[in-house]
């Protein structure tokens, strides 16, 4: 970091600050709203004219790299995050002419291309899902033969929530996934036959002080994240080895923010890196009843140059998903420990709208409410 940089940023917590987010959805709502108590008003950009987001920060409706948009918004604040990974890298350089940009380039860089992501951990020694690039029909025949089936073929951009992603049981379904995808620039992947998957939240500020969130034990369905439950049961080994993946992919892009990094366990324990995301994540939203500080709030801290908040959990807790249709709230609110929370947006199959959140003071407590939640949640979920 250049001294003019460290200066720039070290005159935030004393001012009343603003702080830009490019994308409003339900992320940069949680974001916008953790940013108020600290005493930062937060500034959105995104081309939805109402998005999420909207209600907490002062919205500017317009595509992630107008000019006039960026312009409007590098005038306004002192710092610019981002709410997602497939933001163009060119608005952020045109941003970064005047105004401080976190996480920053090289981690958009990383993590919106599945192969150069891969590549990267593999350069940090840390291991990933046994993978081919492929960019031809020729290269998915290679790769088949070299990975074996069930091969999943995704495309290395813009894939999200199990989307972009064709899953091959056989020599047979090479054509149609060739058909769906073959227009993209993909990656192909061994089946990883995980016993579990994990996610690792960790925070670096300006000058490389870190934290980690205790780890969180995720269930997908259908490509989505259905529940997450924190802290994971895990040996100490096993949080030892996720946070030295976190820290070393935090160093290693020279990082300022919260990166989520999900990861596959398998039954001999060793962690692979499925993917990374260089923002906050759906796996780390328990920590909002759930750890002493926020994801949410450990972002804003970090791109704001305040210190990094305390990790620690302060109770076992679950977070359920609502997708597609939002469960009758006062049954939910009838169970003690759940905490709604609705994201104000139109409900349609698939789409998340809003997650819930049980915490209690042990498991046996905690497994009781969460059976109480979830078939409430269940009844209502749309996965389309
Ligand atoms: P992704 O969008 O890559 O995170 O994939 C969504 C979900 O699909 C993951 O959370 C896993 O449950 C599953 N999945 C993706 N890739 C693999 C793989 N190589 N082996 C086994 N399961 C996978």
């Amino acid at each position: 970091m250049t001294e003019f940089e460290s200066e720039r940023i070290s005159t935030l917590p004393d001012a009343t600050g603003s702080i830009g987010i490019l994308g409003a959805g339900q992320l940069g709502r949680m974001l916008a709203a953790s940013a108020a108590p600290l005493g930062l008003n937060a500034f959105t950009v995104d081309p939805k004219d109402a998005p999420s987001a909207a209600r907490h920060a002062e919205h500017i409706s317009a595509a992630f790299d107008a000019p006039e948009a960026l312009r409007q918004l590098s005038e306004r604040v002192d710092v610019v995050t981002y709410e997602f990974e497939n933001i163009p890298v060119g608005a952020l350089e045109q941003l970064l002419d005047v105004v401080d940009v976190f996480p920053g380039v090289r981690a958009l860089e990383v993590s919106g291309d599945r192969g150069v992501e891969k590549e990267f951990f593999e350069s940090l020694g840390v291991d990933v899902a046994p993978w081919r690039s492929v960019d031809s029909r020729r290269d998915l025949n290679a790769a088949a033969d070299a990975l074996g089936f069930p091969l999943i073929l995704k495309t290395r951009q813009m894939g999200y929530d199990g989307k972009g992603q064709a899953w091959c049981d056989g020599p047979e379904d090479l054509d149609d996934a060739w058909d769906e995808l073959g227009e993209w620039s993909l990656v192909a992947e061994g089946f990883v036959d995980f016993e579990r998957e994990l996610s690792i939240i960790g925070a670096r500020t300006p000058d490389g002080q870190t934290a980690m969130f205790p780890l969180a034990e995720n269930l997908h369905k259908d490509g989505i994240l259905i529940e997450s439950e924190a802290p994971a049961e895990a040996s100490a080994e096993t949080i030892e080895r996720a946070h030295t993946i976190c820290r070393k992919a935090l160093d290693g892009l020279d990082y300022v923010g919260v990166l989520s990094i999900e990861l596959f366990q398998d039954p001999d324990g060793t962690l692979r890196v499925n993917e990374m995301a260089p923002r906050v994540h759906n796996s780390g939203h328990w920590t909002i009843e759930g750890s002493e500080t926020s994801q949410f709030e450990q972002h804003i801290r970090a791109v704001a140059g305040f210190s990094l908040g305390d990790t620690a959990s302060v109770a076992p807790t679950q977070m359920l998903n609502t997708i597609g249709g939002f469960p009758d709230r006062r049954a939910v609110l009838e169970v003690p420990g759940a905490h709604l929370h609705d994201y104000q947006k139109e409900a349609r199959p698939g789409r998340k709208i809003g997650h819930i959140t049980v915490r209690a003071g042990d498991r046996d407590a905690l497994n009781e409410r969460v059976g109480r939640v979830r078939p409430l949640v269940e009844q209502t979920r749309d996965l389309g």
